[in-house]
């Protein structure tokens, strides 16, 4: 089983400050995956710059120039939450190519699968607007990058970071060729992603959102992704699976308060490992948003790696959450996003 990293030290170099979106999130994972001998059992590739044309499938021309012009005056502010250095622009570009470079390794066989570890992050950048630390939407551009290039028709999109990606939505709302599927703590910033918003015109019902209330766990998440995304994934009948991966939900992240554990995301990634060999000959390329807590996110990736080559053990220290409280509401929730979606499970 042959699994990509895409990463290079140039991501390091979007230097943000003391803000919680910092380069020790790459330094940390970076060095764990060398220290426990993980980095050698993968083939490393070094991400490509994404060209302007490929942005702008996603991002408007003048946002594209507003942030290349902000960067050219020394950074800063782009939003609340949000700030850029002068070498921010570059690196948005080699992250959006990050993903390039992972969707392009899957898709001519050179791998089976691949994680682009890189920031800043994406899946708030919407077309004109830079959002939650993100600049530019890397997995929107790859998913718009694979459909021009690799004559598909069908992506779907896995976003299990505990924020909603809603520039992600946004990119492929009313478009049927991407089947994005989100679970994000609700209500929570950004703020959408309630389970009434499945797509307009063409694109209707291909967004599946599936909210979650604060303190639900692994087993709330694996019932949502088993017996909602699993049935939606085959009758959808995906060329290539991209997800947004965020360890923002585990219940050590003190950004949300969600209760998932490393193994919970490992069996989630698992989960979509058998569904790209089920449905798209394990086209399978993973993205980097969010996850700030420094071991979560070092461990987190090690696990996914794990799960990519079928190692049978996945190690997690951290364990499972201290106290797990009951998931008060799930079944009926569940039960209204099935009828919405009419997913019957097909075992
Ligand atoms: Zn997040």
């Amino acid at each position: 089983m042959k699994a990509g990293l895409v990463y290079d030290p140039i991501y390091l170099e979007h230097d943000t400050g003391d803000h919680v979106e910092n380069s020790q999130r790459l330094v940390s994972i970076m060095s764990h995956l060398e220290e426990t001998g993980m980095k050698e059992k993968l083939i490393s590739f070094s991400p490509r710059l994404a060209s302007i044309e490929e942005v702008e499938m996603v991002h408007a021309p003048e946002y594209v120039s507003h942030i290349k012009s902000k960067a050219e005056s020394g950074g800063g502010w782009l939003d609340p939450d949000t700030v850029m250095c002068p070498r921010s622009y570059e690196v948005a570009l080699y992250a959006a190519g990050g993903m390039l470079t992972a969707v392009e390794k899957v898709m001519t066989g050179e791998v089976d699968s691949a994680f682009a570890l890189v920031r800043p992050p994406g899946h708030h950048a919407t077309s004109n607007r830079a959002m939650g630390f993100c600049i530019f939407n890397n997995i929107a551009i790859g998913a718009k990058f694979a459909i021009a290039n690799f004559n598909i028709e069908r992506i779907l999109i896995v976003d299990f970071d505990v924020h909603h990606g809603n520039a992600t939505q946004e990119a492929f709302y009313n478009d049927s060729k991407v089947l994005y599927f989100s679970t994000h703590q609700y209500p929570f910033y950004p703020g959408t992603g309630w389970l009434d918003e499945t797509g307009t015109g063409q694109g209707k019902g291909y967004t599946v959102n599936f909210p979650m209330s604060a303190g639900w766990g692994d087993d709330e998440y694996l019932r949502a992704f088993n017996e909602v995304l699993v049935p939606a994934a085959r009758k959808f009948q995906p060329q290539l699976i991209l997800v947004s991966v965020g360890f923002d939900p585990h219940w050590a992240d003190s950004i949300a308060m969600m209760q998932v554990s490393v193994s919970g995301f490992a069996q989630i990634v698992k989960m979509l490992r058998q569904l790209a060999v089920e449905l798209c000959q394990g086209h399978l390329a993973l993205t980097l948003e969010g996850g700030y807590n420094l071991e979560v996110a070092a461990s987190g990736t090690r696990a996914i790696f794990d799960v990519l080559l079928d190692n049978a053990e996945v190690v997690d220290p951290l364990g499972k959450a201290p106290v797990i409280r009951k998931a008060v509401g799930f079944e009926e929730h569940l039960k209204r996003i099935k009828e919405i979606h009419h997913t019957e499970n097909q075992d």
